[in-house]
């Protein structure tokens, strides 16, 4: 009999576990607490609105066309890919953007808004090249031991770590000016840092967008998560929906023996995944007494990304505004101080705004259009609650800056479907630990073995997949995490 593997949560991490091993022929069951798959990437239906709730952005494809291929699958078969070119608008007030990953319009875009500083865009393709190279790798194994951290891969990278500098201060070594600097330091808002704050080896997100562009999905990135488990399910694993599970069930050597489920029913399996956020599983899905190590005392030592304020927009009309647009704050450093330092409410606040009817015809009927507006605010720990009276005013602020300064000038007269999640949300319905939409902070002493690892060294026969784990939040490094555990399900657990 094939060795049976239980699975915590149904989103990208879960779900690219779960695809490999039921390929391999494992025999999978995947629990997830909702009635849609996905989890942060699982679409949201709003009468004939189709958005996604959480990712929009798919950087590296090719790292998702692998994990399909370990499943056995083309990724093709299942899904639209689309390139965008230009990737965004980036709007500064006086200045915008549009960065784009062919290299020759990007270099003339540069000389012609700040002449001179294209010298600097052909350094950092080259030097951020390599840093890529040496860096990914490290990404792409497990850290089970702390051993693991004087492989030779690792070694090799050390001096690519920029160590002591940040993002922000990377950036400064290419540009003088400080759109161009913002244009390549804002993605550290794509793992909910501050670009002052983020390790300067994180230079590898702007470059990997830059060296291999930005996709859209049709019918958007929720139909990755529905392309995986229909994969599972073909190679004969079973997937329950609106089923959460109660507890792990651990052995008195605290080794994972199966699931609890909150209906009561017990399943018990070789060997458990869990995909539900790290904090929030190691407070919660554990009886008293199993976590020592990772207890809510020691997560909440621990750094956490920024959260996120979101409105769903259903509209009766299709803007000619870009399929992705970032209008900065005026004062983006002070922005970015207020989420992350002061954690209050910035009245100057940046906006990502996701316009992809435009590319896209299936997400609303012809000449609507699913709107899906971001705003980075502070975590839950921020020391006030999205009351009724906050999320309205701040609904409203962030309404009036869109008006003002983007063509959408009738907005409000043409939403007809709408939805708002704030952090609060987050954490309670989506079971973050305080929030934090983009998991653990990407600090250096939060990262590689010093992150929650793929093989839980807390649990026997427990393993650990998704955003809060190593390599860390984002879908790329996240497949990764699904890919590292199966295999290191497989090795553990050798199918006959
Ligand atoms: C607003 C937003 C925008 C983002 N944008 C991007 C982007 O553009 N590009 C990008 O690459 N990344 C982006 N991310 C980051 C990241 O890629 C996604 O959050 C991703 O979905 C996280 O995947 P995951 O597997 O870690 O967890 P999740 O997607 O959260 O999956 C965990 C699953 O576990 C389930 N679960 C939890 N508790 C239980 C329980 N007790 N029983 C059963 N099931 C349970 C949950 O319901 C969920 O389905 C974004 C995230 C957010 C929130």
């Amino acid at each position: 009999m094939a060795p049976r593997i239980g699975i915590v949560g149904a989103g990208p991490g879960g779900l690219t576990s779960a695809m490999i091993l039921a390929h391999r022929g494992y025999d999978v069951d995947v629990f997830e607490k909702e009635a849609t798959l996905g989890g942060r990437n699982a679409s949201l239906q709003l009468g004939d609105y189709t958005f996604d709730v959480g990712p929009t952005f798919l950087m590296m494809t090719f790292i998702l066309r692998e994990v399909f291929e370990h499943a056995g699958k083309n990724l093709d078969d299942y899904c639209t890919v689309i390139p965008l070119d230009p990737m965004y608008r980036l709007d500064f007030g006086e200045i915008s953007l549009e960065p784009s990953a062919h290299h020759e319009k990007m270099r003339a875009q540069i000389a012609r808004l700040f002449p001179g500083e294209e010298e600097g865009f052909d350094r950092l393709l080259k030097r951020e090249k390599s840093r890529y190279e040496y860096m990914y790798p490290c990404l792409q194994r497990p850290y089970s031991t702390a051993g693991s951290m004087l492989s030779k891969t690792l070694l090799r990278a050390v001096p690519h770590l920029s160590m002591g500098k940040s993002l922000y201060g990377v950036l400064s070594d290419y540009f003088q000016s400080e759109e161009l600097k913002t244009a390549f330091t804002f993605q550290a808002k794509y793992i909910g840092m501050s670009p002052w704050q983020c390790p300067g080896l994180y230079t590898m997100i702007p470059y990997v967008e830059h060296a291999f562009g930005i996709d859209h999905v049709t019918g958007g990135l929720s139909a990755i998560s529905e392309a995986m488990a229909q994969v599972t399910r073909e190679h004969g694993g079973k997937i329950y929906l609106s089923t959460p599970v109660k507890q792990i069930e651990t052995d008195s050597k605290k080794r994972a023996r199966g699931v609890i489920l909150e209906s009561g029913e017990r399943h018990s399996y070789d060997a458990v995944i869990v995909n539900a956020d790290f904090g929030y599983a190691a407070t919660n899905l554990f009886a008293p007494g199993v976590i020592r190590k990772w207890q809510k005392k020691t997560l909440d030592k621990k750094k956490y990304s920024c959260s996120t304020f979101m409105l769903y927009l259903g509209l009766d009309t299709l803007y000619d505004e870009p399929h992705h647009q970032i209008v900065f704050a005026e004062d983006y450093k002070a922005n970015i101080g207020d989420i992350v330092s002061e954690k209050r409410l910035s009245d100057d606040m940046s906006i990502y705004i996701r316009n992809a009817s435009k590319t896209d015809p299936t997400l609303a009927p012809k000449g609507h259009s699913a709107l899906y507006i971001l705003v980075p605010v502070s975590n839950t720990r921020a020391p006030f609650s999205w009351d009724e009276k906050r999320t309205r005013e701040y609904r409203r602020k962030i309404l009036d800056r869109i008006i003002a300064r983007t063509g959408m000038k009738d907005l409000e007269s043409h939403i007809v479907e709408e939805k708002c999640l704030t952090p609060d949300m987050w954490e309670h319905e989506f079971n973050l630990f305080d929030g934090s939409t983009f998991n653990l902070g990407h600090n250096l002493s939060q990262m590689l073995y010093l992150r929650p690892r793929n093989k839980f060294e807390e649990v026997g026969n427990c393993y650990l997949v998704g955003g809060g784990t190593h390599p860390g939040s984002g879908l790329p490094t996240i497949y990764e995490s699904g890919k590292i555990s199966a295999n290191l399900v497989s090795e553990e657990y050798p199918l006959s």
